[in-house]
């Protein structure tokens, strides 16, 4: 793409403040995160519910962007930039994508659906690459911002496009429409997902089909209520199980390790093996079959790809490394487009300054090789990787191209050299195509560890935060809890994360865990929540801000600080109005004010208390006399004072029950990973973390014999016994065994059988369809934190605090 500024003001109909109208544009971005080129990087500010791009201009201009598509201009950086000024930044980042779109004229599949959207586009990729120099959404790109970034990939030597859009709401899809404007469509099917954003289901289906309305065609399931809303002039080809009227019928003649399918087409039958047996894979595998027969292709290509499909992973996982080492594995795909994606990825993860980057060769980038190693090698010189090991023919040919790079033909060669390359202390980005089995490499230098994980989606993290921010008033700050290790959920990375995300401060217990993410490179403010006197003065040297609770620390506070000759050290006063655990109470007021008053040492950030009860409605009134009381209290100090703190009294599920009391900000816990003690409100929430492990070892035990120690558990017939490694040493209590709990094994349950062992527990797995080594669910989606916590008559707050940190924190963004 090279388009001026001057071509663009017109098309998102803007007005130009600013000079250089002239200036080149080749790239367009909405996250700060992402490595911009600077210079020829056009920013959209894009408003979302729960964030500002506008907030990230100041820092963007500091790193050489100069040019910016905003809704005003903040005063700060005013005559700084060039700002397009319009009306709305994403209707102006979707018209231009439109726009660019227009100027284009190749096959577009437009995919949208309830589920299988992401796979089937993923597998149409890999079935028609042989033939195509394929664009396509990357990841899941597929929202109202996904969908234009997308198309804005396109170049000229594209010449088939594949792109999902999905809906949560009404008038959504007339926007995706205009921008995908696709020539094939595919309905991939039509579940419950959204439901709530739609009068009704009709609603929802016909809101859908507005991907389709000038397409040449439209592939879906035969399906009578569908089929109903659909426009008669729209041509359609369809398929179906049970109506022979279908063009394409097909029947399912045998399931095993592969799902063979007769299909009827055109009065000729043949048969295909999909090597999935879920009904979900075997739908999308029949889209793809569909566009592969409306493209002409034969029966004995069709059956030859669509036996190769594979198991779509969508995540780049971030594992620990040997010698100290983060690994991001990527080893799943390998394009441009997901290239970039990897790379901002890798440059959000700050734990080591030097990075690696070990890359396969790069498929259907639409250039010749010479074009796109040249662009490659700009993107990795950009991102300031240290090193690139390249692996593969063509890469291999363009060495020269890379600074610090070396090749190989070939995953094989390079682990004949693996013990001469170092890896150490440094972030390694491994990327490559399917083909190239980088899963050799990831097991290679993956730290070897016992199988137990606890796996974090940061999705989840910044879903929920947004959840819980919508219910703010805009004005209400927020502030998260990030005490004892994030809730069990890595301090550090959810840290890292809450600071992208702006939110206003960080609270801790101990000063030590203060200490500790500032050390690790965090800015935000941090209040430590009881500041021993004996840690005031790391407090001071780490610019943490203690919350004071009583004249005793007060005075010494006080004291340390005038030595230190400080002058309005941030400090937050906690008022007990009834949790009676700390805080100053009505009786020591007039010594606090008077201590306080004409005082230059200490500046009163916060006034703040904390609620008994806000989760329990039966104790309503005591909440209510609470709140009252801390208005009383904290207005008094207002006034005597003469100052403005900040108030906030407001825990997680304070924000639910008592927004009123929202004051100037809110302190949220729990929720952030993903736990309520509202049912309603949990459905809103994802899931945060998921404690897995693995099946060391299954035996079969015969009737009447025990299991573990004290034979707490006998068998009433022919058994098969998992052994899984993890116990209580984990943080799995010993009552969660015997019979009350269960873990998940492929989607199943199996009972917990005899009593946990430290670093072990048996599950009985009778009948079940699992091997050793197979992945085993301890707690996430099912059985959830709370269901344990009820079950063990406990709280999910002491359930995630209690694993254990010998249990390895793995992240993941989606
Ligand atoms: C832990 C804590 C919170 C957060 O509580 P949640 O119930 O997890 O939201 C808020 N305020 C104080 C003082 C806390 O100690």
């Amino acid at each position: 793409m090279t388009l001026t500024l001057r071509n663009i003001i017109p098309i998102i109909k803007a007005h130009c403040v600013g000079q250089n109208d002239v200036a080149v544009i080749d790239s367009i971005s909405i996250d700060s995160r992402s490595l911009q080129n600077g210079e020829n990087t056009l920013f959209f500010a894009i408003i979302g519910p729960n964030n500002d791009g506008h907030q990230y201009i100041e820092e963007l201009i500091t790193k050489g962007v100069r040019h910016f598509v905003v809704t005003h201009i903040p005063e700060a950086v005013a005559g700084h930039a060039t700002f397009l000024v319009v009306e709305n930044t994403l209707e102006a980042l979707q018209k231009f994508a439109a726009y660019y779109r227009s100027l284009f004229d190749f096959p577009i599949v437009g995919i949208t659906g309830s589920n299988g959207k992401t796979i089937i586009k993923e597998w149409l990729n890999f079935l028609l690459s042989p033939d195509y120099n394929i664009i396509r959404s990357p990841k899941s790109y597929n929202s109202q911002v996904g969908v234009p970034l997308s198309i804005l990939g396109i170049n000229e030597k594209h010449n088939l496009g594949i792109f999902e859009a999905g809906i949560s709401m009404m008038h959504e899809m007339e926007k995706l429409q205009k921008i995908i404007r696709p020539t094939i469509g595919i309905l991939s099917n039509i579940g419950s997902a959204h439901d709530e954003g739609f009068p009704s289901v009709a609603e929802k289906i016909k809101e859908k089909l507005k991907l389709f309305t000038s397409v040449n065609v439209l592939i879906l399931n035969k399906n009578k209520t569908i089929c109903a809303f659909v426009n008669p002039k729209i041509k359609t080809f369809t398929w179906s199980s049970d109506d022979k009227s279908a063009d394409v019928y097909i029947t399912k003649k045998n399931t095993g390790e592969v799902t063979e399918l007769q299909l009827t087409y055109r009065e000729d039958t043949f048969v295909v093996g999909i090597p999935f047996q879920d009904q979900a894979s075997v739908e999308n595998a029949i889209h793809c079959i569909m566009v592969m027969l409306y493209f002409g292709y034969s029966q004995k290509v069709i059956q030859t790809r669509i036996a190769q499909l594979y198991p779509v992973e969508m995540r780049l996982k971030v594992k620990n490394g040997i010698y100290n080492c983060t690994l991001i594995d990527d080893s799943y795909s390998s394009d441009f487009q997901s290239l970039k994606i990897a790379l901002d990825f890798l440059e959000n993860q700050k734990q080591h300054k030097k990075k690696t980057i070990i890359l396969s060769d790069i498929f259907q980038s639409g250039l010749n090789n010479e074009e796109l190693y040249s662009q490659v090698s700009q993107l990795i010189i950009s991102n300031k990787i240290n090193r690139v090991i390249g692996i593969g023919e063509t890469i291999s040919q363009f060495k020269n191209k890379f600074i610090n790079g070396i090749t190989f033909k070939n995953v094989t060669e390079f682990s004949k050299a693996f013990d001469q390359l170092t890896f150490e202390n440094e972030t390694i980005l491994i990327k490559g195509a399917r083909d190239f089995h980088f899963e050799e490499i990831v097991s290679m230098l993956e730290e070897k560890t016992h199988e137990t994980v606890l796996e974090i989606n940061l999705n989840a993290v910044s879903h929920n935060l947004n959840f819980f921010k919508s219910k703010l008033a805009p004005k209400t700050k927020l502030m998260v809890m990030v005490k004892a290790f994030g809730y069990g959920n890595g301090g550090f990375e959810i840290a890292k994360l809450l600071e992208h995300h702006k939110v206003d401060y960080l609270g801790v217990a101990f000063a030590d865990e203060g200490i500790a993410l500032k050390t690790a490179g965090i800015h935000l403010p941090i209040m430590v929540m009881n500041p021993e006197t004996t840690s005031f003065s790391a407090i001071i040297q780490h610019q943490l801000e203690p919350e004071i609770y009583s004249i005793k620390g007060l005075k010494a506070f006080l004291k340390l600080a005038e030595q230190k000759k400080l002058k309005n050290f941030p400090i937050h006063i906690k008022i007990d109005t009834g949790m009676h655990r700390l805080g100053f109470e009505e009786e020591n007021l007039p010594e606090l004010i008077a201590i306080l008053q004409n005082q230059e040492t200490v500046h009163i950030k916060s006034i703040l208390s904390h609620m008994a009860t806000s989760d329990d409605l039966q104790h309503d009134a005591f909440a209510k006399s609470q709140i009252a009381l801390f208005e009383q209290l904290s207005s008094r100090l207002l006034t005597e004072l003469q100052i403005k703190p900040i108030r906030h009294m407001l825990n997680t599920s304070g924000i639910s029950n008592y927004p009123e009391a929202q004051y100037d900000m809110v302190r949220l816990g729990i929720g952030l990973y993903g736990v309520s003690n509202d049912a309603e409100e949990q459905k809103q929430l994802e899931t945060v973390g998921t404690l897995k492990s693995v099946i060391s070892q299954i035996r079969t035990i015969d009737a009447g014999e025990s299991v573990g120690y004290g034979r707490r558990f006998f068998a009433e017939k022919t058994s098969q016994i998992a052994t899984i490694p993890i116990g209580y040493a984990d943080g799995i209590r010993r009552s969660w065994g015997n019979g009350v709990g269960y873990v998940v094994i492929n989607g199943k349950e199996a009972k917990i059988v005899g009593s946990v062992c430290m670093d072990m527990l048996m599950a009985d797995v009778t009948g079940m369809d699992c091997k050793e080594g197979q992945t085993v669910i301890i707690f996430g989606e099912n059985p959830s934190v709370n269901l344990m916590a009820k079950a063990l008559n406990t709280i999910p707050y002491e359930i995630l605090t209690g694993i254990s940190q010998r249990v390895k924190r793995v992240f993941f963004r989606e």
